[in-house]
């Protein structure tokens, strides 16, 4: 395991808490290709896009999370193995309860269940607490989107997953921002 320590929650002593969620995060290429793409959406469509950098897919979301077990989140976390796996995204589609846009990926295979199901069994077995709805794995591009009208890809985007990260969510004059604190490789 990696740390970014530059990142650590740690670093203000004001913080009792942390907004945590274990997620994967494609390269800036494709995100980069992602925002392109729902960028015209949203210029037809309206909404709200998510800026590049956040793109990602959450893999368990934790929430709000004491600072002081975050070394224990990550020893339970740095103990899982788990595969690479590919992801074909060459779709968006309107999740309209939510409001969002999503990228969808035609297939999202065994590996990527069998690592969500690894983190919760070892995040539960270390003491922690988490909703126990299904995981519907989507890759949020826009929020607030009220109708959609589909853009082709014009190539599908091929991305390959080999590392997992935990990530911690903070509201900051600039919008939203995440940070990763672990990072995991996948084998
Ligand atoms: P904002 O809430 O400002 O629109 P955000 O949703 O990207 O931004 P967070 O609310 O911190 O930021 O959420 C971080 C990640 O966890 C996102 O992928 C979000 O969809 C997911 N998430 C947030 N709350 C929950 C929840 N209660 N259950 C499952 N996933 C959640
Ligand atoms: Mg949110």
């Amino acid at each position: 395991m990696t740390t970014d320590t530059r990142n650590n929650a740690n670093n203000n002593k004001n913080e009792k808490y942390a907004r945590l969620f274990f997620a994967i995060q494609p390269s800036k290429k494709i995100q980069k290709t992602l925002g392109q793409v729902v960028e015209k959406q949203i210029q037809h469509d309206g909404g709200r896009l998510i800026k590049p950098e956040n793109i990602h897919l959450t893999l368990l979301f934790l929430g709000k999370t004491d600072i002081d077990k975050i070394s224990a989140l990550k020893t339970a976390a740095g103990n899982i193995t788990a595969k690479t796996f590919n992801l074909t995204i060459g779709k968006t589609r309107f999740w309209k309860r939510n409001q969002i846009i999503y990228a969808h990926a035609d297939i999202y295979p065994p590996e990527l269940f069998t690592l969500v199901d690894a983190i919760k069994n070892a995040v539960q077995n270390a003491g922690f607490e988490f909703d126990s709805r299904a995981f519907k794995p989507h890759i949020t591009l826009a929020r607030k989107v009220t109708r959609h009208t589909l853009v082709d890809f014009q190539q599908p985007v091929q991305w390959h997953v080999k590392e997992w990260l935990l990530m911690q969510s903070r509201q900051t004059d600039q919008g939203i921002r995440y940070t990763s604190l672990g990072r995991w490789p996948l084998h």
